[in-house]
């Protein structure tokens, strides 16, 4: 009798491969949630706890330095507010933020007109990328308005984590009633790893002349006479993270660009609001690969078009979303962004992998592939 050679199975138990836990749990959800409670931090400044409904959806899983979009039933377009405590330290399914009145702004405004604890809300997260890095280069912070609710949730992070970095972060505001968080900060510096240091300072642009404080100025121009031009420290080998109003924004990353800090070492979260410029697509660099359709917050901030028409160029276009199986006729997809629906999050400008989107791209409509009606 002949025997036939069967190849052997392997018995060992090898664990198949597995989705990345974290990239799965880090993709954008919504939630139902309710406003659970409203702190006055200061005349113009909310500080927010918004709750996930306890209905068994999954949890949504940001890092320190994201952010999540909401809206209300009175406000249906989304507004973005960026994570205020590191995650670690949030009861779960809860989420805080600071929430600074904006002249004329119907969220804020809305939030300040009277105490809108136990409104129903809806949650959108995470979004953003402006998280911390891995890199064990000293870091330096700057803040302006409620950009200091990123910059807390960061460092809260870094000082539970015993990050082996140095610490310098600058706050800048206009007069001593602006500022809040001096807790927070002495809490973060007493958690922070005791082989670093760690220095807050807030610089003061408006303070009354009478008064003696002792850092004033903007906090860009501070930031480079006393540290900078000093030699204090040596911001070319420095990580940078800067966040709040885009001029502050702007100021910081051409001050430290000139101060040889390397592109690449600077990280930005701008507070953009309705009034920025929107990005725009470029479906000449576009791979179709859809990134940019699963972090948008609104529904049709981004369209896929048949066909786009602009009466002048420079004009708002007029569109025809394609309705798959509906639409008639040849068409080439492209991907437009409606100017009127963005609300400006620019999740689509760092989700996208190959740069198609970006407020520098032309806005004639001309520039869009094949897609000139
Ligand atoms: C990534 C990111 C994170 C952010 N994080 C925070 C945060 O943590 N905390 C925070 O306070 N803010 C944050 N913002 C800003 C926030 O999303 C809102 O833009 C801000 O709260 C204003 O919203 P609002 O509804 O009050 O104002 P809006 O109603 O959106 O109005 C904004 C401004 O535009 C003006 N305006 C509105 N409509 C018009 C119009 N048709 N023509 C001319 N002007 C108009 C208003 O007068 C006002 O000055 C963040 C923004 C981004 C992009
Ligand atoms: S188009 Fe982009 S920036 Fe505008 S709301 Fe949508 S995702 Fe955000
Ligand atoms: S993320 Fe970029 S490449 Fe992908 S579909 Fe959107 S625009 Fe195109």
């Amino acid at each position: 009798m002949s025997s036939v050679a069967y190849s052997e199975t392997s018995l060992d138990l090898q664990p198949l491969p597995q989705p990345d836990r974290e990239f799965y749990y880090s993709r954008v959800k919504t939630r139902e949630a309710v406003l659970k409670s409203v702190r006055k931090l200061n005349y113009d400044t909310l500080e927010i706890v918004v709750k996930c409904r306890d209905d068994g959806s999954p949890p949504i899983c940001g890092q320190a330095g994201q952010y999540a979009t909401l809206r209300t039933p009175e406000i249906t377009t989304p507004r973005s507010f960026s994570f205020a405590r590191a995650p670690e330290f949030e009861n779960p399914n809860e989420h805080t933020f600071l929430v600074r009145l904006v002249h004329g702004g119907r969220f804020s405004g809305w939030l300040f007109e009277q105490d809108r604890t136990g409104s129903p809300m809806t949650i959108t997260g995470p979004l953003g990328s402006f998280t911390l890095d891995s890199s064990n280069k000293p870091m330096l912070c700057v803040a302006g308005g409620s950009g200091i609710s990123v910059i807390r949730a960061l460092l809260e992070h870094a000082a539970n984590e015993k990050v082996a970095r140095d610490c310098l972060f600058l706050y800048g505001g206009r007069q001593q009633r602006d500022l809040y968080y001096d807790e927070e900060f002495k809490a973060i510096k007493a958690a922070w790893n005791p082989n670093h240091r760690f220095e807050f300072v807030q610089v003061l642009s408006e303070d009354e002349g009478t008064s003696n404080w002792a850092h004033r100025g903007l906090v860009t121009d501070y930031l480079k006479k006393a540290y900078i031009d000093t030699g204090r420290i040596d911001v070319r080998k420095m990580k940078a993270y800067l966040c709040g109003p885009p001029p502050m924004v702007n100021a910081a990353v051409t001050m430290l660009e000139k101060a040889g800090t390397s592109g690449g070492d600077i990280k930005f979260d701008k507070f953009e609001d309705s009034t920025s410029p929107a990005p725009v697509i470029d479906n000449t660099k576009c791979v179709l690969c859809d990134e940019c359709l699963y972090v948008k917050p609104v529904d049709k901030c981004i369209v896929d078009v048949a066909s786009l028409r602009s009466a002048t160029p420079n004009t708002t276009p007029s569109y025809t979303q394609i309705q798959p199986g509906q639409t008639p006729g040849l068409y080439y997809s492209s991907l437009y962004i409606d100017a009127k629906e963005c609300i400006r999050c620019f999740s689509c400008v760092e989700a996208c992998p190959v740069g198609a989107i970006s407020v520098g791209y032309d806005r004639n409509v001309q520039s869009i592939r094949q897609s000139v009606g």
